[in-house]
């Protein structure tokens, strides 16, 4: 057996390389393990690597006949550490979930299992996914494999590092006002944020339930549609999930004719750093030279998404992290005085200061009083940014936009500034704020670093929206495999025979 690179491979190639006879299940798991064990010291993207466990799915893989197997079984991948795994420590990255075993999997999670997946382990995010750049982990820093002084994004950090880091093929994120969009962008991979339904969320840690959706963070948008199909669908579990109108299958689009793409004008100008703005307008010549028709469209009340988001999704979760009391699982503070004690000290001990601050603005927003001036107002911006979207899909087909107004920054630059940490996600919000499906895909580099283009569609326009994206990767050919990541090839000690 030669040794596997895995550097720059896709979940696609995984699953060639098993369905030829090229590698074996747990040949293919063992060279991302030693990837993992490779980089991952400076990377920092696993929280937990289950090396046991994958290596014993593996085996269960390559116990079976090829011709009996599904497609994608023994193909490994990563899981953000939001998304409950039987029997697997699910922590969100917060003190208080420290020591979580979950005796259930997530749908998503069964879904994975049942097709055969190996899962290599857990990936850190932002606690509770509250944050864009993965410092607010009460555990660890995660790198950008471009430059390891950078952040990742965030709250999906882990996910994005660990593809771009070539740690897995690919990776499930979640994503309530841009955490798989964002540190997509910045890390240069492919993330898809699914339209609001389309996978259901039970087993996925509550955050901002109006606004949550799991997704795929991938090297590209053949491997994001294929892990899409695998994880979407309607859950009985989740009364909100509905699942795809018809699978996102394989792209397979040359060019962009008849379809219309309106520029989001309110993101052009002084929102976004030159650097990005540059390599948006040379994607938006792109999409043009492949047929596509592009016109400036006006969406007013994006601007105000950032303002709604920030007192919706902290009302959300201040009542969904109520349940970290202490007493059914997770930490507790002990010995205590009495209950309220217990509870008080749980919960200053177990929560960072970013998710204390989500919790105290969102029962400030919701309190008597105040609901119609923060929260009941911030609702009534919400429908008018729907509204706006409404009218600009009459026009267009799909909308464009830079997925993240600046490139990766440095670590520690925003972390005593939670207002400009805030503004990283001022152009994906808006988007859960519609419950629309976006993607981010690798458009080009700015000062050597990725810079994302974000493309938004209607509800349930996967199919096609992920289409128009294939055919836009094609013709930029955007390398995904940061320089950390460019070494030779990862030996395997079982693959060397
Ligand atoms: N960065 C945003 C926040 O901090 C979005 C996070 C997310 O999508 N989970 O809330």
């Amino acid at each position: 057996m030669a040794r596997i690179d895995v550097t720059g491979l896709t979940a696609h190639g995984c699953r060639d390389l098993l369905a030829g006879g090229d590698a074996s299940a747990v040949e293919l798991t063992r060279a991302y393990l030693d990837r993992i064990a490779a980089v991952d010291g400076s990377v920092q993207a696993y929280l937990t690597v289950d090396e046991e466990g994958a290596l014993s799915a593996a085996a269960a893989v390559d116990a079976k006949p090829r011709r009996e197997r599904l497609p994608w079984e023994g193909v490994p991948i990563a899981l953000k550490d939001i998304l409950c795994v039987k029997g697997m420590e699910t922590t969100c990255a917060s003190r208080i979930l420290k020591g979580y075993v979950p005796p259930y999997d997530a749908t998503v999670i069964a879904k994975l299992r049942a097709a055969g997946l190996v899962f290599l382990g857990k990936l850190n995010m932002d606690e509770f996914a509250m944050g864009s750049s993965t410092e607010n982990s009460a555990f660890q820093t995660t790198r950008n494999p471009w430059d390891l002084d950078r952040v990742p994004g965030g709250s999906s950090g882990g996910s994005a590092a660990c593809v771009a880091a070539a740690e897995a093929p690919w990776a499930l994120g979640s994503d309530t006002g841009g955490s798989i969009r964002q540190p997509a962008s910045l890390c240069g991979v492919v993330g898809l944020k699914p339209t609001y339904g389309a996978v259901s969320r039970y087993g996925l840690v509550a955050f901002a339930s109006s606004l949550d959706q799991i997704g795929p963070l991938t090297h590209d948008v053949r491997d994001a549609a294929a892990l899409l199909d695998l994880i979407a669908g309607r859950d009985p579990r989740d009364s909100t999930s509905t699942g795809l109108r018809g699978p996102a299958g394989v792209p397979a689009r040359a060019g962009l004719e008849g379809l219309r793409f309106g520029v989001i004008k309110e993101y052009l100008g002084d929102a976004c750093e030159q650097g990005v703005l540059e390599v948006f307008e040379s994607a938006v010549k792109t999409v043009g030279a492949l047929g596509g028709v592009c016109d400036e469209v006006s969406l007013p009340s994006v601007e105000r998404g950032v303002a709604a988001y920030y007192l919706i999704a902290p009302s959300e979760a201040s009542s969904n992290l109520a349940r970290y009391d202490g007493v059914r699982y997770g930490y507790r503070h002990a010995p205590s005085e009495d209950l309220y004690d217990m509870y008080v000290r749980t919960r200053s001990e177990g929560f960072g200061a970013e998710v204390k601050r989500r919790i105290m603005i969102g029962t400030y927003a919701l309190s008597a009083g105040y609901y119609d001036a923060y929260y009941a107002q911030a609702q009534r911006t919400r429908t008018l940014i729907i509204q706006d979207f409404t009218a600009a899909f009459q026009r267009f087909d799909y909308l464009i936009s830079p997925t993240s107004p600046t490139v990766a920054f440095k670590l520690g630059e925003r972390i005593a500034d939670p207002l400009a940490m805030y503004l990283s996600d001022l152009c994906t919000i808006p988007v859960n704020l519609a419950a629309l499906p976006a993607v981010s895909i690798p458009a080009g580099f700015a000062a050597g670093l990725p810079v994302g283009l974000q493309i938004i569609g209607p509800h349930f326009s996967e199919p096609g929206m992920l289409d128009a994206a294939y055919a836009l990767e094609r013709r930029l050919k955007v390398d995904t495999v940061a320089p950390l990541a460019a070494g030779p090839g990862v030996s395997s000690a079982e693959g060397e025979r």
